[in-house]
């Protein structure tokens, strides 16, 4: 695996800083929100708000509606009943396709694009000469452990780079919100720890605002300054974690009394959810 950049000694976070960014209007808003599939409701009356800078996990059974959620404030899918909103205005029916970063749980690389016409696809989209969208991907490659691969095809790349690019296109593609759907599950524990630490630092030195999904307990509370605990279908907020762990964060951090804490509150509250999951209906 190529060597990620990862800065052992940059500055810590100032904790009190993420409480103060929960202070004033959140950069996004969810009120209400419910969606309904035919006979499925995904979703029902889903609040939350996010502030500048915070880092949100979302956790929660599968099928609970994490990706219906993401769908909607990308503009993906429009919600039955609540609102969107978005730097204290109303999202229309377009949602916030184009004014956030978002990377879809399916997020499927184009087959016949090399890693760096693959990282640009957003951009270009977005009406930035592929000259240009190619010198400013070949400046982030090192950053994303992609430097020396730009003219490699999907196909031969390992799991962990192609998620990689991924995230890549998704970071090239500046939005100060980024919504990023189990960006990394598709990778073994052992790539996923570093890809943690690596994305925490990427986080803190491009200073945005991250909507992450996830299944696994340890990556959400890892991560977060906040977790989201979503209910089995209908999804709901059936608890919100704030997680008072120093940064920058490392691995000896997981075995710490605090992160074992943060762990038993939240499995009891996935385990009571994922036990509804199996009831009888
Ligand atoms: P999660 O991401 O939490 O696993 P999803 O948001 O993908 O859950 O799905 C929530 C529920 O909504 C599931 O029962 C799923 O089958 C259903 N669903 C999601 N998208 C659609 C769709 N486009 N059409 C019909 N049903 C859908
Ligand atoms: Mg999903």
């Amino acid at each position: 695996m190529p060597q990620l950049s990862i800065a052992p000694t940059s500055p810590a976070r100032d904790s009190t800083n993420v409480k103060d960014s929960t202070s004033g209007e959140p950069i996004l808003r969810l009120a209400g929100v419910s969606k309904r599939f035919a006979q499925v409701t995904a979703l029902d009356d889903v609040n939350i708000d996010i502030h500048r800078g915070e880092f949100i996990t979302v956790i929660g059974p599968s099928g609970c509606g994490k990706s219906t959620l993401f769908n909607i404030v990308a503009g993906l899918e429009a919600p039955d009943q609540g609102s969107v909103m978005h730097k204290g205005a109303t999202v229309g029916a377009k949602g916030l396709l184009g004014q956030v970063s978002f990377m879809p749980q399916q997020d499927l690389l184009m087959p016949w694009r090399n890693v760096l016409d693959n990282a640009i696809v957003a951009i270009e989209l977005e009406g930035t000469p592929r000259g240009q969208a190619r010198q400013r991907a070949l400046t982030m490659l090192p950053e994303f452990g992609l430097k020396g691969f730009e003219r490699h095809y999907p196909h031969q790349l390992s799991g962990g780079m192609r998620q990689r690019v991924a995230l890549m296109r998704t970071f090239l593609f500046e939005r100060e919100l980024m919504l990023l759907d189990e960006p990394f599950g598709a990778l073994d524990s052992l790539t996923r720890t570093m890809m943690q630490r690596w994305l925490l630092e990427i986080w803190r030195r491009h200073r945005r605002t991250v909507l992450f999904i996830t299944h696994d307990i340890d990556e959400a509370i890892f991560l977060a300054d906040r977790v989201l605990v979503m209910s089995a279908r209908p999804g709901k907020v059936k608890l919100e974690q704030r997680i008072e762990l120093p940064r920058p964060r490392g691995t000896e951090l997981v075995t710490s009394a605090d992160f074992v804490h943060y762990k038993r509150v939240l499995l009891e509250a996935l385990e009571e959810e994922s036990m509804k999951s199996f009831a009888p209906h």
